[in-house]
């Protein structure tokens, strides 16, 4: 293996694909390294302006736009998977794209997606691609029902899916995905949902977050409880899917796996899917450990050493969404829970606004039953008033 660049020094610039308050977390960590960010997004309203150095506004095919960008930048990295190939292809001529635009083409497609997991003998429900109404009844016979059929494309939370449990909902399953290229998977009937937070540097090595337990609401990530509560095997495997998904990828930078866990006599792990970018379930890595997901991603597309992906505290993370941002008074007033807003101006039903981490002594979540204890000691939130504006 050839040695690998030199690394980004302080005072560095690391340039940024979209705009939300993963862009504005990343810019953070940055800057506490002595790094600027600048940020390109399409629309002005982007609260992560607030904290990067510098900000582009611009469509992602714009070329005039991207070739200054990458001009101004040392790398260029994302924080959605819903930018063009093309566009990261057009930045890798120019300036380093890490994680690389192969990685992005293979996590933006569910079906290439699902392809490459199962030719790295991950294990994932059983799939089909449905590109019409016909190809839908051959993917149900061969694999039966219930089965997902979900858009193969920008897809998230949930959108784009539908749940087919009789023969008689093809057609209402083909409307919502408004006759979309599609993939009809199996459904897993998991006992929850897991993730693993990897990083993989440019020197090959990789260093994996314990595995973390995720609860959603309304098909959004509502909670994340860290450690998951597994057996050791369990946390061993997931951290081994997430090793071998990164070096198949030749990835550089953070990377989100998430895994249904299947009980039974022994207890199984599917990977549902990759998040080519830090995720929504590594953010208690922010209060919970020295080196954040954040940190970690700046880190490894910089080339400098990853960071230890250790924990000092267990944590459950809750998303604030929608109208629960409304509450921050008596959420700051609650000492030890570390607060996270986004600055997002408008709060809109489903929408990320912020997140809070609360803190436990190590190994307390882990013990006995330990989902269970999670579960209660974690905050309760008053329910997101679905459809209030503010
Ligand atoms: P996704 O957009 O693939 O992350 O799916 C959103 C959510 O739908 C997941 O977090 C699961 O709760 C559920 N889901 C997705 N795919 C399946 C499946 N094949 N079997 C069971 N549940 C699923």
């Amino acid at each position: 293996m050839s040695s690998p660049p030199a690394p980004i020094a302080p005072g560095g610039t690391i340039g940024i694909l979209g705009g939300g308050q993963l862009a504005r977390m990343l810019s953070i960590a940055a800057a506490r390294l002595g790094l600027r960010a600048h940020v390109f997004c399409q629309t002005p309203d982007q609260t992560v302006a607030e904290v990067a150095g510098s900000a582009t506004v611009a469509d992602f095919e714009d070329e005039a736009a991207l070739a200054a960008f990458a001009e101004a930048v040392d790398v260029v990295t994302f924080e959605t998977e819903n930018i063009p190939v093309a566009s990261a292809e057009f930045l890798a001529a120019r300036v380093p794209v890490r994680p690389s635009a192969h990685c992005l083409a293979v996590a933006q497609d569910r079906l290439t997606e699902k392809t490459f997991l199962r030719e790295a003998g991950i294990v994932t429900a059983d799939f089909a691609a449905v590109d019409s109404p016909a190809d839908l009844e051959a993917a149900l016979r061969e694999i039966g029902l219930p089965a997902v059929l979900k858009t193969r494309r920008f897809g998230y939370d949930g959108k784009g899916q539908f749940l087919i449990r009789e023969p008689g909902q093809t057609g209402d399953a083909w409307k919502a995905v408004n006759g979309a290229p599609s993939i009809l998977e199996a459904f897993v009937p998991f006992e929850c949902e897991l993730s693993v937070i990897a990083a993989r540097g440019l020197d090959g090595g990789i260093a994996c977050f314990d595995a973390v337990r995720n609860e959603h609401e309304n098909h959004i990530l509502s909670k994340t409880i860290a450690p998951a509560g597994l057996p050791d095997l369990l946390y061993g495997q997931a951290q081994a899917m997430a090793r071998r998904i990164a070096e198949r990828l030749d990835y550089a930078g953070v990377l989100g796996v998430e895994m249904f866990l299947v009980p039974g006599a022994e207890p199984s792990l599917y990977v549902n899917e990759i998040a080519p970018r830090v995720h929504n379930s590594g953010h208690w890595t922010i209060d919970a450990c020295a080196i954040s997901q954040f940190e970690q991603h700046v880190r490894t597309i910089c080339g400098w050493p990853l960071g230890a992906p250790v924990r000092h505290s267990d944590a459950v993370m809750t998303n604030l969404i929608g109208d629960q941002v409304a509450g921050w008074q008596d959420l700051g007033r609650q000492p030890g829970l570390a607060v996270h807003i986004y600055g997002k101006e408008e709060i809109r039903p489903g929408r990320k606004m912020g997140h809070v981490t609360q803190l436990f002594p190590l190994g307390s979540l882990d013990e006995d039953a330990p989902a269970t204890t999670a579960r209660t000691r974690s905050l309760k939130l008053p329910p997101e008033k679905i459809g209030s504006r503010p």
